[in-house]
Parts: structure tokens; sequence; C-alpha cells
């Protein structure tokens, strides 16, 4: 806190971390090494640079572009980038820090990163989204590698940017390196079912909770905030699995399905979205939704919330409001959606609660599996990409009951903490003080 007094989302993320690994630490001397921990908090390094464009009218744009390489003692660094104005160093150190137990939690050889841009995508041309990408690879190609760091998409940047940063690292490094991003389309070495997986695994995630507690999805009610690439995945697979989603949601407000969205719901919003339309735009295409700005979703009574929008979306407000409406449930499809406050509300009035690092590797794990097929020169079926994200995904859930599952219901945080933990501070004691 004194290096960095202003980085608070970094020192929310430290403490969460730090205080789901109290407990499991006064017993285990061997990790309980302040010198340790100063190494897992420092990113090994940061790299900021300019990002100089041209929008469509002739003038130039720039902006600040980032790359945190946070703990490589696993792996090539691996973690996503970002394109939204609210992208600073403090975001990013939150988000690589939590990448770096969420990608030990997978058992896949991951070390850790985040990166991207203070650029607002929103209302952007294709050839102006083309051109700041290509400007952000440039300086960005250097530093990235199939084994020295692997990025990939999250808030701002899909399937498109992917496309468009590959196309400009293909050319910078004049070598088709698949390996080096993922999230690539599989018509030139994505995986199949990259673009689900973090909605999908998020979902089998829970169901693995719920069924800790002989429960199942089917005809549950489920919140989700969000209209992204893992609001809209979590939806669909919940669907699928005899849910009923009654809420998605965007930074303006929140769309209300009060009998339930449909798969042709999300398939109307898949091309609304295309045309560069908006989640308010759902309700003029099918009768029972409303779109509300201003508000939340998370007013709405259900049994389950899966907040995968962003960061502090559900605070101790908003935890007060689900449990008084009777939810149960919280599952994290974002990163740190949850704020301090809200989750002490939620699990001392038994609600239970997936934090993101065990709920959301869904996404990080089919990267890494992405960059498994990539080093195979084989693309896998959606099948065998699928039957492998359930095995890692309970897997995951396993190791949360291991370390957390002593009390009458898991303590997931303290589970997921330690467990990814363990594994990095493993590697790191044996590689030696570097
Ligand atoms: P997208 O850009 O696809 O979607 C983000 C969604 O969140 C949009 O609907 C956006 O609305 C909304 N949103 C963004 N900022 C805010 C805000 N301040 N308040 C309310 N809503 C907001 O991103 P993803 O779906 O990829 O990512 C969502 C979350 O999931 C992030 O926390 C990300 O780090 C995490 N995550 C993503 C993974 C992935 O594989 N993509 C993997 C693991 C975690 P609007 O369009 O109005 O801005």
């Amino acid at each position: 806190r004194e290096k960095d007094p202003h980085q608070t989302y970094f020192h929310q993320a430290a403490s969460g971390l730090l205080e789901g690994l109290a407990p499991f630490l006064r017993n285990q001397p061997r990790y309980a090494d302040p010198s340790l921990f100063a190494r897992l908090l420092e990113p090994e390094r940061v790299i900021i640079f300019r990002v100089p464009w041209v929008d469509d009218q002739g003038r130039v744009q720039v902006n600040r572009g980032f790359r945190v390489q946070m703990n490589g003692s696993l792996g090539p660094y691996k973690g996503g980038l970002r394109f939204h104005p609210s992208v600073n160093l403090d975001v990013l150190r939150f988000l690589a820090l939590e990448q770096t137990i969420k990608n030990a939690l997978t058992d896949l050889p991951l070390g850790s990163g985040k990166g991207g841009a203070d650029f607002d995508p929103h209302g952007r041309s294709d050839g102006e989204i083309m051109r700041f990408c290509q400007a952000f690879m440039a300086e960005l190609f250097d530093h990235i590698g199939s084994d020295v760091d692997v990025p990939a998409g999250d808030i701002g940047v899909g399937a498109r940017e992917i496309g468009y940063l590959f196309g400009m690292y293909r050319k910078l490094n004049r070598s088709h390196d698949s390996g080096a991003i993922t999230g690539k389309s599989p018509v030139f070495g994505g995986s199949l079912l990259r673009t689900e997986a973090t909605g999908y695994g998020l979902v089998y995630f829970l169901q693995y909770m719920l069924q800790e507690q002989q429960e199942s999805l089917e005809g549950r009610r489920i919140a989700v905030s969000g209209a992204g690439n893992v609001a809209r995945y979590a939806a669909e697979k919940a669907l699928a699995e005899g849910a009923t989603v009654i809420t998605l949601s965007d930074s303006r407000g929140a769309l209300h399905a009060p009998n339930g969205l449909t798969q042709e719901h999300l398939e109307t919003l898949d091309r609304i979205q295309e045309e560069g339309g908006r989640l308010h735009q759902l309700p003029e295409h099918h009768d029972g939704l409303t779109y509300e700005s201003g508000i939340k979703p998370w007013r709405f009574p259900c049994d389950i919330a899966l907040p995968c929008a962003t960061q502090n979306e559900l605070d101790e407000q908003d935890a007060r409001v689900l449990v008084e409406n009777g939810c149960r449930w919280v599952a994290e499809g974002a990163n740190m959606p949850t704020t301090t406050e809200a989750i002490a509300h939620l699990v001392s009035h038994g609600v239970g609660y997936g934090p993101g690092k065990a709920a959301n590797a869904g996404g990080v794990a089919v990267s890494g599996l992405e960059m498994s097929q990539n080093s195979l020169r084989h693309p896998w079926s959606r099948e065998e990409v699928d039957r492998r994200l359930h095995d890692i995904m309970s897997r995951i859930h396993h190791k949360c009951l291991e370390y957390g599952g002593q009390g009458k219901r898991p303590d997931y945080v303290q589970g997921a903490s330690v467990a990814g933990f363990v594994r990095v501070a493993e590697a790191m004691l044996r590689q030696g003080v570097v």
C-alpha cells in the first residue's frame, strides 16, 4: 500500500487473496515467507507504450498501451487484453494477480499476465478498430510469442480484434507463430469452443457447486449481468441445462425477461451486436422483454446471480437486495465483480459463493488447449474440447473442496486461493530467487 497508495483495485485483489490464504499459512512456515509474497505481488515486468493511430476524420489519436508480465514460473505469461477507457496500471495489476492464481488452478503450464489500452471501442468503425489494433501490436509484438507471452481477449477484445492483432503480429514477426495469441478464429488456428468457454465453464463450475449440496440448475431463476462474451454464453448454457435466465445488462442498464430468455433471444442479440447495436434494442424484436436504463439486474428476485460484466459491479447494497429476495448462489463470470463487503454479506447469510479465479477459469483453460492444438498443429473436435473443459472445471472444483471444504459449506475463496497459490509458490521456491 505504501508503494502504490492509489492502486485500490490491486489492494482489493491482494487483500482478498491474503485473507483466503491466512488460515492455511498459519500452519505452513514453508509458504509464510514475506519475501515470497513480495515477489508474488510484484509483476516481473511492466511494459507501457504509446499507441498513436489515425481516426476516420484523419485526426491523430493517442492511447496508452500496457502489458503486465506478472509471473512466468509456470509457463509463458498468459492473460487477456482489455480495451476500455478505465484501463490503467491498477486495473491491470489486479487482473494479473487474479490470473496468477486462476492459471495455476487449471494445472496447465501457464504463467500469468494481463494487458490492454485505455481505448474505447464503442462507436468506432471497423477501420478504426483495425488501425488501433495494428498500432497496438506494432509496439507489443516484440514482447510476445508462444513461449514468451500469449495474450488473448477480455473486455472490448473479441474475435474481430484478435484477428486484427494476430494479422499484424504475423506480419511484423515474419512467421506464423500461431500459439502467440489465443482466441483466434478456428479458420486460422483458434480452438473450437474458445468463444463459449468462459461462460460454459462458469455454468459447469456452478453445477458442481450445486451438486455438492444435492441441488441442480433445473428450474432455477438466474440473474446474469453483462451482455458480452461471458454473459452471452453463460446464459446459453444455463438455458440448455434447464434454468430460467431472467436478466442481462450493460453499462447503461438492465434487460428483464420475467418468463426467461430463449435461445432465439440470444441469437437476435448476436445479430444486433454484429450490426453495432446494443442490448436495449432487443425488446424491439421480441415481446415480453423490457430494458430499463440506470438499473442493475440484482433487483430482480432470483435463486442464482452470475455477475459477468466487470469489477465491483455487485456491491453491499446489491448483496442485501439479493439476499432479501432469496438468492442462494453467486458465481463470478467476471473478474472481482463482487466487492469485499458484498462477499462478506453474502457468505454470512449462507449464500454459496464461487470466486472468479475458480469459476471463470474455463476461458483461459481453453486458451491453454488452443496453445496445445497450435503446437500439435492439429485441431480437436468441439466434443473433445468440451470434454477437456468439463474435466478441468471438475478438477478445479475438486481442488477447492480439498483446501476449502472442511466446513458445512465449502469455502471456495479459501479453497481456490490456497490451491492456486501452492502450485505457483512451489514453482517459485524451486526456481530460486529470480
Ligand atoms: P465483453 O467486452 O464481451 O462484455 C463486457 C460486458 O460488460 C458488456 O456488456 C459491457 O457493457 C459490460 N460492462 C463493461 N463495463 C461495465 C460497467 N462498468 N458497468 C456495467 N457493465 C459493464 O467482455 P467479456 O464478456 O469478455 O468480459 C466480462 C468479464 O469477464 C470481465 O471482468 C473479464 O475480465 C471477465 N473474463 C473474461 C474472460 C473471457 O474469456 N472473455 C475470461 C475470464 C474472465 P457495455 O457494452 O455497455 O460496456
